[in-house]
Formats: structure tokens, sequence, C-alpha cells
């Protein structure tokens, strides 16, 4: 079974709970987790029907003051364990396993009641916790005990005790956050004592047959972290107490490494999951950045591993596993590790989504239905809001063509895939490139039809999606061709010299400062494991604290200015959970940010600019715009004036708000109604 995958698929016993095969969906609070469940009940269940093995819920707290935020979702009592079982039983029904997931916040709860083993606050919350006194220490372990026993009552196949991350177990491990004087710290066998009494009594209670997966942090990734060969020990010690599986964790929330944004290489933390299971009997799970079938196999070839996490993944793409058991596996919609559709919004409490599809979490929202009527419809452009219109469109059973006045389809996406850790947009154009073929899309490359054209071939809607042009900037001497576009640099019609100044501190031109440190003559070096952990100074010695040492950058190719109008931070509005990564990455390679900058003129001296009203003159070789986008196309107007019936979509419909998250919704939605 599984063809090439023949690790992947085969069946894992554990206790007496046979897993289908080895793919987990791993631990994600998606925004469902409140409430009747009967939205959660259909994302799992149609992750089931995908063919995953085994469903680790998002975080259920086990008391209120380990809550992540206010209300959030707990399984405390037994009123709340019939919702559970409906969901428990459609997705034993679909032929998956689900496992709950519990998990205490501790200092990272999001609420004044938070606790935690010492009153220390959090870097990324406004709370101080309380100290946990004994008496509550041993109240919280009875709290995870009596929650594993609920998840038991409601169907639940085994529970994940959530120890990384740097939650509540995580606090009480790592002398960072662990300052007691009592038997609960002062010596790492006393730190241990917390997540070794959860799972003695937790096995006690609930028999040897419920899976107990234990998430281990194996990288801390924060200063006086736990060492690697101390989370060992802690394995070892765990193992003895009835933990069935363990899952590992890599990197505090509040950590300064980056662990599952698209810079970090696949698989760049599976070393550390080898290690782990060359010291313990039972299974281990390997997690993070791993996004296809072919290096799940790999890892599991390797015997590195016997079980992949993936969580992203299964937002992307709800029929992973079934495609790649049945050799489809080029058919997959493959997680670009973005965060923009699913943790950028949990961080701002809105319901988790995937930017390449827009239906996970919105299953019953979003149903695709076999359309009554079958029209004939014309896509101008294939970048992404025309493809995801045409995709979902004739899946509908719709008859449609996409016209393309470039040689390849993809619009910006091209320019994406051309930035240093942005690779993973080659994998979303080799999925539109599938599904155009798979669904009879009729693409039309090199074509740039016209309005009269399109209504001579008697199309009954036409869908404009003719995307946004980069913004022009009309200053004194900016007619010079020193002064280029992103759209020029990403192309490569020019070569950028050796100080540059970048106009635009949006998305886009982070992106070009990326790619121009690293771009030299148009090529960059490919972005090895080793030199990922050495860039974000990431230990692999098993005696580091917090395996954390120095960074080690690398030269960039060039000076960069990085200019704004407004005033305050550079990438402000960059992604909440990437925005960092991008601006540690600037900064550390020297490039200078100003805002409060007014633009004046270019000429032989270079790029004149007011600085807080003081005036500067920036000597560079080359001024490159990311002044954001416009619209220009005339392709609406001229619709109109022909009476077709047309719809605007993506950026040729907004280009100041021009996003990819917003092109594909759009293109989606649209398609779900014609
Ligand atoms: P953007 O985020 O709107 O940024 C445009 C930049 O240009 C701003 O810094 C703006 O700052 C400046 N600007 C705007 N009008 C200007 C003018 N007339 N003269 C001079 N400067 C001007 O747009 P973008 O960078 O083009 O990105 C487009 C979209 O793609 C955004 O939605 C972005 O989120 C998305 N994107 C995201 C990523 C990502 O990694 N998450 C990457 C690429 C793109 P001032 O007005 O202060 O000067
Ligand atoms: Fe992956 Fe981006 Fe979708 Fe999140 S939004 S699941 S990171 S592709």
């Amino acid at each position: 079974m599984g063809g090439q995958f023949s690790q992947l698929f085969s069946p894992l016993k554990v206790g007496s709970v046979e897993l289908r095969n080895r793919l987990i969906m791993g631990s994600m609070h998606t925004g469902l987790e409140e409430g009747n469940l009967e939205k959660l009940t259909h994302f799992y269940e149609e992750r089931a029907r995908g063919g995953v093995g085994l469903i680790v819920t998002g975080g259920f707290a086990p008391n209120r003051t380990g809550w992540l935020v206010p209300f959030s979702g707990k399984l405390t009592s037994a009123a709340e364990v019939q919702k559970h079982k409906n969901m428990t039983t459609r997705v034993h029904q679909a032929g998956a396993k689900i496992i709950l997931q519990i998990l205490h916040a501790g200092r990272y709860s999001y609420h004044p009641l938070a606790v935690a083993p010492s009153a220390i606050k959090a870097p990324i919350s406004k709370f101080r916790p309380w100290a946990l006194s004994e008496k509550r220490i041993f109240s919280t372990i009875k709290d995870f005990v009596r929650c594993a026993e609920l998840a038991k009552q409601a169907g639940y196949d085994g529970v994940e005790v959530m120890g990384s991350e740097g939650y509540l177990i995580n606090q009480f491990l790592a002398e960072k956050t662990n300052r007691r004087k009592d038997r609960w710290g002062g010596s790492v066998e006393k730190r241990r004592r917390f997540p070794i009494e959860i799972i003695r009594q937790m096995r006690e209670r609930v028999g040897p047959d419920f899976i107990i997966m234990y998430r281990i942090s194996m990288l801390d990734l924060v200063t006086q972290g736990s060492t690697i060969d101390e989370s060992l020990q802690l394995a070892k010690e765990l193992q003895v107490e009835g933990v069935s599986i363990f899952n590992t964790g890599i990197g505090w929330h509040e950590a300064r490494v980056p662990t599952i944004a698209t810079s970090v290489p696949r698989g760049a933390f599976s070393w550390v999951t080898q290690k782990l299971k060359q010291s313990v009997q039972v299974p281990v799970v390997v997690v993070n950045r791993i996004n296809t079938p072919e290096l799940a196999e790999e890892i599991l070839q390797q015997g590195w591993a016997d079980l992949i996490s993936m969580a992203r993944p299964w937002l992307a793409d709800a029929e992973f596993a079934n495609k790649a058991q049945s050799g489809r596996a080029d058919e997959i919609n493959t997680c670009i590790a973005c965060n923009q559709g699913c943790l950028d919004l949990i961080f701002k409490n809105q319901r988790a989504t995937c930017l390449v599809n827009p239906r996970a979490c919105y299953e019953t929202e979003m149903p695709i239905v076999q359309t009554k009527v079958i029209k004939k419809i014309a896509v101008v452009g294939a970048g992404p809001s025309g493809l995801a219109f045409a995709i979902t469109a004739a899946e509908r059973g719709h008859q449609v063509t996409v016209f393309e006045a470039q040689a390849e389809i993809g619009g910006q996406f091209n320019f994406a895939k051309k930035i240093p850790g942005k690779e993973e947009f080659f994998e979303s154009l080799r999925y539109f490139k599938k599904q155009l073929g798979l669904k009879k899309i009729h693409l039309e490359l090199n074509k740039r039809v016209t309005a009269i054209e399109l209504q001579q071939k008697n199309f009954d809607e036409v869908i404009v999606a003719t995307g946004a042009l980069p913004r022009k900037l009309t200053l004194p001497g900016f007619d010079s061709e020193r002064v280029v576009s992103y759209a020029d640099v990403l192309s490569q019609k020019i070569e950028v010299g050796p100080r540059v100044a970048i106009i635009g501190a949006g998305g886009i031109g982070f992106d070009v400062a990326i790619y121009l440190l690293h771009a030299s003559k148009g090529s960059y070096a490919a972005n090895s494991t080793s030199d990922f952990l050495q860039r974000w100074g990431v230990s692999q010695n098993e005696n580091v604290a917090g395996s954390l040492q120095a960074k080690k950058i690398v030269p960039p190719q060039r000076q960069i200015f990085m200019l704004q109008r407004k005033s305050g931070k550079l990438g402000a509005n960059l992604g909440k959970t990437t925005g960092w990564i991008h601006r540690a990455e600037l900064q550390d390679s020297g490039v200078e940010m100003y805002d409060s900058v007014t633009y004046q003129k270019w000429d032989e001296q270079g790029l004149h600019i007011l600085v807080n009203e003081k005036s500067r003159v920036l000597a560079v070789d080359h001024v490159v715009i990311c002044a954001g986008q416009v619209t220009t196309s005339s392709m609406a107007d001229e619709l109109a004036k022909l009476e077709q019936n047309f719809h605007i979509i993506g950026g040729a419909f907004e280009a100041s708000e021009l996003d990819a998250k917003k092109a594909i919704l759009q293109g989606t939605q649209l398609a779900l109604k014609i």
C-alpha cells in the first residue's frame, strides 16, 4: 500500500489503537474550538475523509487558569463531554483516530488569572502570572488527569499533553521561568517533577490502552532554557511513567528564532527528533516545516521518526493523504508556510483559514456545489485570483477559458518565488498548473485578449483578473534609468548596483531588500539547514542551555537604505508572526531604515530626501520603487460599453489592497456563486 510512500502508509499499533498510516494532523488552534463544535467537527471530518491517520485537536485547557484567552476551549466537566462525543464519533466513522490536546498556557495565558511556577512575566504577555502555591500545583495536576479522563469518556483515542512551546509544563522545566526553592524547583530533577507527576497519575487513571502523547520541548531556543540532554533525560523518565508517543516541540513562543516560517528550510529540525528516537523505545513524531509526502517518506526511511506531524498542510489540502497514497502527490495544494491565512489571524483572535485554500475552516459556509446551469466563462489574467476562480468554477462544472498575456501563469507569484526563503511559491504554481489540466480549463498563454474578441466569442461571463501594476513616482529625475520598479528588479531586467535605496517598506519592499541582500547577478545560495541554524544561532550541542549560540551572519551583497514616509517602525504592517523575522534579517545585515521621509529628487549625486525635515543625499547606484500598486486595465470599461457581463477580482478590483490571500478568496467566492 502507498506505492512510492510505503513507510508513510504503513499502519502503526499504539497500545490497542491502530493508526492507519503515519500521518498526524498536529494540534492547531483554529478559532472553532468554542461553542457547539459543529464547524470544528466538519473541519476534522473533511481531513479524516482525506486520509489522515491521527488528528490532534487544538488545545483545550484543563482548568480556567490555563485558558489561553478568556473563555477559550476547555474540557473540565462531564457536561462538556457530549459535544466532544459527536466529534469523535464522526471522525472515527471517517476512518481516523483523534486525540485531545490538553494545554495549560501558564504565563502565556492572556488574562489576569494566569499562573506559573514563578511570578515572572512573559515578554509576549502583558499579564504577570501568579506563582502557584503547592496546593494549587497538586490541584492543577489533578485537573490535567481529570481532563484526560473526560477525554476518554468523550471517545477520544488519547490525549496529547502539551509540554513544549513555553507553556506551563515547559515553564516548570526551565530555570528561566522556575525559580522555586521547594520540591518543584531548584534543581533539574525537581523541575521535572511536575510533568512526571502528571503522566504518572494520568496513566494510573486512564488505563494502559489510552494513548498519552507527550509533546516534549527538544529545543527551547530561549536563554536559560533546557539543554537537549536534559530533555532526553526527561523523555526517558516520562517513558517509564507511561507515555505512549513522544511528539517533538521546537522553540518557545517567545523565542526569536523562526521555527515554522517559510524561510525555515524544510525539515530543518528533524535532526533533533532523531536524537529523541535514539533515546526512547516508544514511537516518536517529527514536526516543523514538513509539507510534502516525499520529505515525510524520506524522514521515515532514514529511521529518524515513526510518525509525521503536519498542521498547516492540512489547512492547505484536506486530501493530502489520499492524494499521496493514490499516486497523485503532484495534485497536493502545498502549504507555503506564509502564516498569512492561519496564524496571523489566530493571533488577532480571528478564525484561521488558509491563503491557498480559503475553504479551510469555512467548510460549512463554502460548500462546492455542482452548477445546474453550465456557463461559458472567460478569465482574463492567470494570476492568483484568476486561477483560483478558474479552478473552482471548473470544479463546479462550468466551461472555463483563461487568457494570459505573459508566457507563464502565476502573475505576482512569479516574483514571490524569486525571493530567498519564499521558494514554496513554486509549489503553488505547480498546483495551479496541474489543476488547470485536471479540470480541463482551456489556457491561452501569450494572449492579450481584447474586449471585442471576448464579446465575439460569446462568453456568458467574463472575469477581469488583470492584476495591478507597480506605482510609478513622478518626482524630478525619476525618469532616470537608475530609478526602477520592483518588477524590473525581480524580473531581472536590470542589474542593481552595490548601493540601493528602497522606497516603500511594505511586504514587497521587505521582499526586495531580502532579495538584494542575497542576490548576486540574479542568483543566491540555497538555504541549507546548517546555514539556517548558524544564521539564527541554533546550537546542535546537547549541553547548551536553550540550544542557543551566537548568530553567524553572511555578509550582505549590498548596502541598502529602506525608506517610508510615515513615522514609526518600518514593516509595522507585516504579518504578526513573520514581520519580526524580516525586520531581524534586515537589521542583522546592516540595512539602514528611515521613517518620516520626504522624497525630493534624483540626480547624479543620488537620492535627495528629507528625514524629519533634515536634508540628506543617499549616494546610491539605484532607487527601487516599492510604493504599492495601481490598476491600469481599461478592460472593465470596454466590456461595460459592449454590454458584456463581467466581474472584476483581485488587484484589478482593488490595487491598493493587493494581497494574495484576498485575491484567492475573492476568486474562490465568486466561483462558488456564479
Ligand atoms: P504596501 O504594503 O501597501 O506598501 C507600500 C509602501 O509604499 C508603504 O511602505 C508606503 O509607505 C509606500 N507608499 C505608498 N504610496 C506611496 C507613494 N505615493 N509614494 C511613496 N511611497 C508610497 O504594498 P506592497 O509592499 O506593494 O505589498 C502589496 C501587498 O502584498 C500587501 O498587501 C502586502 O501585505 C502583500 N505582501 C505581503 C508580503 C508578506 O511577506 N507578508 C510580501 C509581499 C507582499 P508610506 O506611505 O509610509 O511611504
Ligand atoms: Fe500554510 Fe499559509 Fe495556508 Fe497557513 S495560510 S496553512 S501557512 S499556506
